[in-house]
């Protein structure tokens, strides 16, 4: 079937301004307006807390928080009890990586995120790192050949943050499960930019945050297929069976996961995100936007001081340097332009490293994103190169 074309939807973007041109949809996406509207509605008139009360009020929110899980476990071809709400992926991660029985050793790649690699250190796993292939994709090659029946887990990101390199991920389940590892796959960067169908693709283990799918921040979802192997991480109210000062016992996952009160409003907030974007087709984001990358990557190519990072099928992300300049000058730059990219490490050191460079340029993309935005681009650079001559 043809994929549907995307219509313009910056007027349902409070936070687009006609004169501003946002290229940091990978840091934090703007909200749509009923994104907005779920959580006035949700924090005013609809307000009250969950799983407790006896009175309607309460009990009425019960039901949307848990048709909020329904409707964003739908979203990822989830069964809703493999769905637990987490703070975002960095909690998501955190969980794993300390309740995880076993901690031994994890295979991690060059180019994730540090909520990707410090949790792992810090809950005292063994560390090991698969390399790149030449064009900064997550070399599988090489990882058949590091895994070993040691490794307990192996954790990938599924698109890179500043890469955009898109993760075979059926391929690396393959791989880990062959030794008899786990495999954890970081979706932050994926989910709102290609369909994501979590039982098709064979890993234990999907996390990501809301804020970049156009949700709220202080929301996010840990989904596994083995929830109930994991032991609690947090204590606190909610995730009980029975307290005593003796023995406790707990609820059953996700409930044992979710201690203390939830984030409600930001929960259902997220449903609204996942709806909006549902209405609109996650096929026709992915090609709008591989058409603004495609289009980038082609003006940028053009330019003979730009060094362009990541594959050609980048997946709504686009890095890259100019000689001579900071990246840091080029974002201050930009910004005069009305033109606001990412300049940094991207919590990603070890990939910059890789690279040999200390930051890189980024700029990345939304479904509200348009060719005037890398047209803007594009000629603030020129503006850039001016400047430093
Ligand atoms: N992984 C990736 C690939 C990311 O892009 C990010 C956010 N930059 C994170 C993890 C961490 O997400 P959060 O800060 O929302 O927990």
């Amino acid at each position: 079937a043809a994929v549907r074309t995307l219509p313009d939807v910056r007027a349902d973007f409070p936070g687009l301004t006609t004169d501003w041109h946002y290229l940091d949809t990978a840091a934090t996406a703007q909200k749509p307006q009923a994104v907005i509207d779920a959580t006035v509605k949700a924090m005013g008139r609809d307000y009250a807390t969950v799983h407790r009360g006896v009175y309607a009020r309460s009990a009425d929110m019960t039901l949307a928080y848990e048709a909020a899980r329904r409707r964003i476990a739908a979203f990822i071809g989830a069964r809703e009890d493999d769905v637990t709400f987490v703070r975002g992926a960095t909690e998501a991660i955190n969980l794993v990586a300390y309740s995880h029985p076993r901690k031994g050793r994890v295979l991690l790649s060059m180019l994730e995120h540090h909520s990707n690699i410090v949790p792992w250190q810090l809950a005292g796993w063994q560390v090991d790192v698969c390399p790149l292939t030449e064009d900064g994709s997550i070399d599988l090659v090489a990882a058949e050949k590091l895994l070993t029946p040691e490794h307990e887990m192996v954790a990938f990101a599924h698109v890179s943050n500043v890469l955009g390199s898109p993760l075979d991920v059926a391929r690396a389940a393959e791989l880990a499960h062959r030794v008899g590892a786990e495999l954890l796959i970081d979706g932050c960067q994926a989910v709102p930019r290609l369909p994501v169908d979590v039982g098709a693709l064979d890993c234990n283990y999907y996390v990501f945050s809301g804020h970049k799918l156009y949700g709220p921040t202080g929301i996010g979802v840990l989904w596994s297929n083995k929830l109930d192997a994991l032991p609690p991480w947090q204590g606190g109210g909610s995730m009980i069976d029975r307290v005593t000062f003796e023995k406790t016992s707990y609820a059953p996952a996700p409930t044992r996961f979710e201690a203390g009160t939830p984030a409600i409003v930001e929960a259902l907030g997220l449903a609204a995100a996942v709806e909006y974007i549902a209405q609109h087709g996650i096929e026709a984001i992915r090609a709008h936007e591989c058409a603004l990358v495609a289009s980038l990557r082609e003006q940028l190519a053009r330019k003979n001081s730009i060094t362009l990072f990541g594959p050609e099928n980048s997946a709504g992300i686009v890095s890259f340097a100019m000689a001579g300049v900071h990246p840091h000058d080029i974002g201050t730059i930009l910004d005069e332009n009305g033109v606001a990219i990412r300049a940094g490490h991207h919590c990603a050191q070890p990939l910059m490293e890789h690279l040999g460079v200390p930051a890189t340029a980024r700029a990345s993309f939304g479904l509200y994103s348009n060719q005037d935005d890398v047209t803007a681009l594009i000629e603030g650079l020129a503006r850039v190169e001016r400047i430093f001559g």
